[in-house]
């Protein structure tokens, strides 16, 4: 096993840390959660990341989930290039929206009209507000553990119990935003209905990931997102699917077509936009009707619908619907996780592994992870041991164990084999 270099990583780090708060613009990229020096990227193409040392990294962070077709896909590079040729931003309308919006539409169930925003975070606080402003109510439900962006309202954890007013998760909100949320355990339904009688007719929404990869992955357990439809549907409120990960990841309809569970709203990103940064929220058209600027209520951005953006993410959902690559996706995601599996036992490490499609945690834990709670079991200390381990031996996993892993088309057979031969020898190192 080679030594990775670190000296140019290293040096950047430390200016970073003068100019940039923590060094990141994103506060998970600081290494925060497993230690040591972030590896700065240099260049990417397909499966493999190289980083500002040389280092070579078969890469499983895949930007967080937008790079389902690897880094660089030749036809999404194509595409921004002539898009790049043409202008920049217009601040009007162009074909490329429409475009973009169709395949969407045709693509998604539950989207019948859609806004292009420019973030995840931007589309799930749209979202709500439109969910709001559409019910006339105050109040939304989310459940622990899962992420919707660094929305106000959304930093909010639970309170003393379920069914009462949630508390800020961060410095900086005031506890009058949070207390419009209200947060319940995932996979518990019952929970939510404790919510739903406890404030009667108050109810807006009702947000849910609906595969969650926050707290690494958790599939819905049977019957909970069928659930929340119902109570969704009896009380009024609107159910909002963040599908942000999900959406064109498990499927060209995302998880509401794999689940056959129809939300009202629906948020996307990260694939959406190819790589570069587009977003969006949509539902049945009579409720997206309620936008301006035909609407009451508000939304704008001036680079919503950005040329590049558009340009990069049409063409990679051109690539997923021209030859939708799920069952093959799923395969080596299997082979992947059933090769991580054997090697943990061979070791003597117990694990648990949640995977869904492309998207996978393996939690070093020795119960079933079903929530936040349980998710919070997890041995990160070991987790980070395995992840240092792991990228000594040019395989970069997520920096925490609260995060998914994802296998992308460009991760080919001898990736995974190559994979699962450095996690053979990285858990035995840790065991
Ligand atoms: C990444 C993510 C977001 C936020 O998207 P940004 O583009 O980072 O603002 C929202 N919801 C989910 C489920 C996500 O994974």
């Amino acid at each position: 096993m080679a030594q990775r270099r670190r000296g140019r990583s290293e040096a950047l780090w430390q200016t970073a840390r003068m100019l940039i708060p923590g060094g990141v613009n994103s506060p998970v990229r600081a290494f925060g959660a497993v230690g040591g020096t972030p590896v700065f990227a240099d260049h990417a193409s397909g499966s493999v990341l190289v980083d500002v040392d040389g280092n070579r990294y078969i890469d499983y962070v895949m930007s967080w989930g937008p790079l389902i077709l690897g880094h660089a896909p030749p036809a999404v590079i194509k595409a921004v290039r002539e898009a790049c040729g043409r202008g920049t931003s217009f601040g009007m309308p162009t074909a490329g929206e429409n475009e973009l919006a169709q395949a969407i539409v045709n693509c998604v169930p539950g989207i019948e009209k859609v806004r292009l925003v420019s973030s995840g975070t931007e589309a799930a606080m749209s979202a709500l507000r439109l969910a709001r402003g559409y019910t006339r109510r105050d109040f939304v439900i989310k459940f622990e553990g899962c992420y919707h962006g660094h929305v106000d309202g959304l930093l909010a954890a639970a309170g003393s119990g379920v069914a009462t007013f949630a508390v800020p998760d961060t410095a900086g909100v005031p506890a009058g935003y949070a207390e419009k949320t209200l947060v319940a355990p995932y996979n518990d339904l019952d929970a939510a209905a404790a919510v739903f009688d406890a404030f009667p007719g108050q109810i807006a929404g009702v947000i849910v990931e609906p595969v969650a990869g926050n707290m690494g992955v958790v599939a819905p357990a049977p019957g909970f997102l069928e659930g929340l439809r119902e109570q969704t549907r009896r009380h009024g409120a609107l159910l909002v699917f963040d599908e942000v990960i999900t959406g064109f990841r498990l499927g060209l309809g995302g998880a509401q077509e794999l689940y056959g569970v129809i939300p009202d709203l629906t948020v996307l990103g990260k694939i959406i936009g190819g790589g570069l940064p587009a977003a969006a929220y949509g539902g049945r058209a009579e409720i997206m009707d309620a936008l301006a600027p035909g609407g009451p209520v508000y939304q704008a951005g001036t680079l919503s619908g950005n040329p590049l953006a558009v340009a990069a993410g049409l063409a990679a959902l051109r690539e997923l619907i021209a030859a939708p690559p799920y069952a093959s996706l799923e395969a080596r995601a299997a082979f992947l996780a059933e090769g991580l599996g054997e090697a943990a036992q061979d070791a003597g490490i117990p694990v648990w592994q949640n995977r869904v499609g492309s998207m996978q945690t393996l939690f070093f834990a020795d119960t079933p992870v079903t929530d936040y709670a349980s998710a919070k079991t997890a041995d990160a200390r070991r987790y980070a041991r395995f992840f240092h381990a792991m990228l000594a031996r040019g395989v970069a996993l997520a920096p925490s164990q609260f995060e998914a892993c994802f296998v992308s088309t460009a991760h080919s057979e001898e990736d995974l084999e190559r994979t699962i031969a450095a996690a053979r020898e990285a858990l035995r190192e840790i065991a």
